[in-house]
């Protein structure tokens, strides 16, 4: 028998970030005194109306950009503190990023778009395509790693899209709208994946606008007006068994 126990460990820590933004005259305090913690392990869904802060919220945990003012931990590690190179290199060995519009190299084959952040890394090639053609199994892309994004649907470009972000082993899958390009039984298998990735141990943070979606997480945090105006526990739907409301469609890959 496998027992699956879960240590819970803080894996970061906001305490009263400020983010202000100042244009001309006009100041905008994007965070307004946002305090939150995240365990490692948690699968986290961010909401809030277009504006309420969210995407600078992300910028900050995934040490993109830096408060104004107020302290952000990583790890243990203050990142609030660090510069440029330091932020760079945190976010690169720390951080896996997924984007709404999958960010692939578009006549490059899936394999060679998940081996990038390794390349980046100095990882050697052989270790780089071993790593990469495991992630893309990983996420149920083991048949298609030679074929480039134009060859795959919009759900298997998010995977490849995954499986780059997942390919360093970082701490923390920062998700900016990843199924806001996919349509309902996509954006579906999507949050199965995540679900499988969550429970096998992985920190995943989704912004969303889809209540549906959020409702496969086990924590919504909804910002207004740069505060978290709730922050609550959530039970999660059961993605796979949701799938079998939705019909396959006739072709998953465009002709
Ligand atoms: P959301 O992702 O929830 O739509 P954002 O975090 O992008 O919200 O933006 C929060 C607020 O901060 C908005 O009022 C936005 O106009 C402002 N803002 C965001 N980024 C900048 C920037 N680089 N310069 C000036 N204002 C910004
Ligand atoms: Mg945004």
């Amino acid at each position: 028998m496998v027992l699956h126990v879960r240590v819970l460990m803080r894996l970061l820590e906001a305490r009263h970030l400020i983010k202000e933004y100042v244009t001309g005259d006009n100041r905008v305090f994007a965070l307004n005194d946002v305090s939150i913690g995240i365990d490692t392990g948690e699968f986290v869904a961010i909401m809030g109306q277009s504006g309420s802060g969210k995407s600078t919220f992300m910028n900050l945990i995934g040490c993109l950009d830096v408060p104004t003012s107020g302290e952000y931990y990583l790890n243990g590690e203050k990142v609030s503190d660090m510069q440029g190179d330091q932020l760079a290199l945190i976010r690169n060995q720390q951080i896996g990023f997924v984007f709404q519009q999958f960010n692939l190299l578009p006549r490059t084959t899936a394999l060679e778009n998940v081996e990038l952040p390794m390349l980046y890394a100095g990882i050697p090639a052989e270790e780089r395509r071993v790593r990469a053609s495991a992630r893309l199994k990983e996420v149920g892309l083991g048949e298609r790693m030679h074929h480039t994004p134009s060859e795959l649907s919009g759900g298997q470009q998010q995977r490849v899209a995954i499986a780059r972000g997942l390919v360093n082993n970082p701490s923390l899958i920062l998700a900016d709208e990843p199924t806001g390009a996919l349509d309902s039984r996509t954006s579906i298998e999507i949050m199965a994946l995540m679900q499988k990735l969550s429970r096998e141990g992985m920190t995943i943070v989704i912004v969303t606008h889809n209540p549906e979606i959020a409702e496969f997480t086990n924590r919504i945090i909804v910002f207004r007006d740069g505060k978290v105006q709730s922050d609550l526990p959530n039970t999660p739907s059961d993605a796979e068994k949701e799938l079998l409301n939705y019909p396959l469609p006739d072709a998953e890959v465009p002709s």
